[in-house]
């Protein structure tokens, strides 16, 4: 028996609980990527309908309706249109949620149009008792001229009922639900007799969008003499929606009652004080506060047990596998190479927690709404809260989610300003910078002192991102409109499963994205640091030995060997080269080539310093990349290299300096131009340096 594959093509908009209904669906049976050139995400998952049938689902981004006023409401329309496109849907299914139904109609009846065969998912279907609704499925049905599935992704029912309509798809009908062409006859009428082989409400779409749409050309069109002045479209789109609109409210007049005196609600009770002037924000800082205090708590006992381990595993090939070059490669390139990834998964698996737990349980819709007062003032959105938290797991995906802000220059302003918000990748350089110069205590008996500076460091990032903003939103003289809408959902107790896949998600990404990255880096490190181009490096065991028997220096043979040898190899030589240059802020050339190697990603700061610090060590208890660097001391004074001042230094420098290409290219991208990115470049480092200096001067 052949397996039958069915696409299907999740439609909705945003908040319905769409994504509830994919995880469903797939479970972990999903891919994400990018659609071809844009960088709009790209979920697919795979579902089996039945022992003979399977879907492939495409989540396609949230949206309002069909016209497009952001690139990714452009990529739902684009796909609907296209017959020609390999994703385009057997079947469409449009999640809508039992309490917006009104509203979530307005799309389906436009997907209706496209006359694609339509399921609609009233999902959440939970709340209806809580809310006093009910509803007339039969008399929906008939009106929508569809299947209805009444579903509860939260409860799991109605997904068995969804996943038969999908097989059945071949069953619905396609006919539109509404006659949208009324709006104007004579001028869909006269559009049909010039183009009889189209679908009128494809023309319709043609004509009004800005969307690509290879056989249907707006030209084309426009040739036959159909074009409209700008003004007269839009008041043909406007009655258009009215026309929707009275539709279906005559629709949910008949078959969606609300029996107000059933409704149990605290939503509006919750909304005063969670959006209140004084409490909104207190509780916020509160939640920050308490976050930042548990990452730091929580995740230090996986992270010294994974630090232990990479050291244990590393010494246990060093003595278990025959000495040569391969050896070393494994034991004190890869290994630590490796470990200087997995010990990032505990802070971002966390991270990730509870950035899912406020966002699934509706509260971050309301840090929106709370935000965008002040951020105005900064010439940001209240939008701009999002990228500017989402920067505390990676820029990347951070300054991507600017693309939800429809003003240009607020979304300019917000790109710029993202990378400045203390992302995933600074908080190991943090943890390990802050664990060696603020000691371990606690203030009141509750806060740990650490974790205080961690959030102080936060704050920074997060202030210095806004005060730029500021003067951004002076300095750049683009003109455009704004008008602000945010969604309030229903408060609910988030759902584990979406929780769990956001994480695991959000985890995988940065380990197999910069995790390459990082790998490749220690490697190439390990060689720059265990070879060199002259005879100083390999006749390093000679030279020290006449040195120690003339009583030039003294100490442990190996070790002096070794560091003789790590000054000479090729990193030595390039982190000397440029210790002129970053003396003056308190940093060593050992320092120096950590700060240059981290460039290409923050993180890759202490694996190379682990990696620098394990190339030539020996002594047993300096096995982990802490020790190493507690123990460092200045060859010369014999002053602590990790001390005070240089570690203030360095904090601020990771606070404030523009280390990560992959953030560059991604501004590139956002903005078309490299004019942001180099903007972007000059300014941060360059801001970190001036700062630096001042503060390590001031501190020394
Ligand atoms: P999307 O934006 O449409 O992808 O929506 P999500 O899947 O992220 O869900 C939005 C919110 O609705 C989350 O807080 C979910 O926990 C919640 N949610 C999803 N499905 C249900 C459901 O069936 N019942 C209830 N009560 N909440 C749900």
């Amino acid at each position: 028996m052949t397996h039958n594959t069915i696409k299907v093509a999740l439609i909705g908009n945003p908040n319905v609980g769409k994504t509830s209904v994919f995880n469903e669906l797939t479970g972990l049976n999903q891919q994400v990527g990018n659609y071809p050139g844009i960088t709009v995400e790209k979920k697919v998952g795979f579902s089996k309908l039945s022992e003979y049938t399977k879907a492939t689902i495409l989540d396609l981004p949230g949206t309002y309706s069909l016209n497009a006023s952001s690139m990714d409401e452009s990529v739902v329309i684009e796909l609907l249109m296209n017959k020609n496109d390999k994703n385009f849907p057997d079947v469409a299914v449009v999640v809508s949620e039992v309490e917006n139904l009104k509203r979530n109609l307005l799309l389906f009846t436009q997907i209706k149009d496209l006359e694609i065969p339509t399921i609609l998912v009233i999902n959440m279907s939970d709340r209806m008792d809580a809310k006093g609704i009910t509803l007339d499925i039969p008399f929906l049905e008939a009106q929508l001229k569809t299947k209805i599935a009444l579903v509860s992704s939260r409860k799991k029912t109605g997904i068995a009922e969804l996943k038969k309509l999908i097989i059945n798809y071949k069953e619905l009908p396609t006919e539109p639900c509404l006659n949208a062409s009324s709006i104007d006859p004579d001028y869909f009428n006269s559009l049909r007799r010039a183009f009889p082989n189209q679908l009128l409400y494809k023309l319709w779409l043609v004509i009004t969008q800005d969307v690509n749409f290879s056989n249907l050309h707006r030209k084309h069109i426009e040739e036959n003499s159909f074009a409209k002045p700008k003004a007269e479209l839009k008041r043909l789109q406007q009655k258009e929606t009215i026309k929707r609109y009275q539709f279906i409210n005559d629709t949910l007049k008949v078959g969606y009652i609300v029996d107000k005196t059933k409704a149990t609600d605290i939503r509006e009770k919750l909304d005063r004080i969670l959006t209140h002037k004084i409490y909104g924000y207190l509780i916020f800082f509160g939640i920050l506060l308490l976050i930042f205090q548990s990452i730091f708590d929580w995740s230090s006992i996986p992270m010294d047990f994974i630090d232990s381990s990479f050291a244990a595993l590393s010494s246990f090939a060093k003595t278990h596998l025959p000495a040569g070059v391969l050896t070393d490669l494994i034991a004190e390139g890869i290994i630590p190479g490796l470990g200087g990834i997995v010990i990032f998964i505990p802070q971002i698996a966390f991270l990730f927690l509870f950035i899912s737990v406020l966002e699934e349980s509706g509260y971050m819709s309301r840090v929106v709404f709370l935000m965008d007062k002040i951020m105005r003032r900064f010439g940001l959105s209240g939008k701009s809260v999002v990228p500017l938290i989402s920067g505390t797991a990676c820029a990347i995906p951070a300054i991507m989610a600017a693309r939800n802000i429809e003003n240009w220059k607020e979304r300019l302003i917000t790109i710029l300003v993202t990378p400045f918000t203390t992302c995933s990748a600074r908080l190991p350089v943090y943890a390990i910078l802050i664990s060696l110069i603020i000691p371990d205590k606690r203030i009141l008996g509750i806060f740990n002192l650490q974790g205080l500076t961690l959030m102080f460091l936060y704050m920074l990032g997060f202030g210095m991102a806004i005060v730029s903003a500021y003067a951004l939103n002076k300095v750049l003289n683009i003109k455009s409109r704004s008008y602000f809408v945010v969604e309030m959902p229903s408060y609910k107790v988030p759902m584990f499963k979406n929780v769990g896949i956001n994480v695991v998600e959000k985890t995988k990404s940065f380990v197999f994205g910069a995790g390459k990255i990082i790998l490749a880096l220690s490697v190439i490190l390990w060689f720059l640091g265990s070879h060199g181009p002259n005879n100083t490096f390999h006749n390093a065991e000679e030279i020290v030995e006449s040195q120690l028997q003339n009583k030039e220096i003294s100490g442990e043979k190996e070790d002096l060997i070794a560091s003789y040898k790590l000054e000479h190899s090729y990193i030595g030589i390039i982190g000397k080269s440029i210790e002129p240059v970053i003396k003056p802020l308190g940093y060593d050339w050992k320092i120096g080539i950590a700060v240059v190697s981290s460039f290409a990603a923050r993180e890759v700061f202490v694996g190379t310093l682990a990696t620098i610090y394990s190339v030539g060590s020996h002594a047993e208890e300096e096995t982990t990349i802490k020790n190493k660097m507690a123990a460092e001391v200045h060859p010369v004074t014999g002053v602590k290299i990790f001390n005070f001042a240089t570690g203030t230094s360095l904090l601020l420098f990771y606070a404030f300096a523009m280390q990560c290409i992959s953030t560059l290219a991604i501004t590139k991208k956002e903005t078309n131009s490299w004019r942001w990115p180099m903007i972007q470049l000059a300014f941060m480092s360059g801001f970190a340096y001036t700062v630096c200096l001042i503060v390590y001067q001031l501190l020394k």
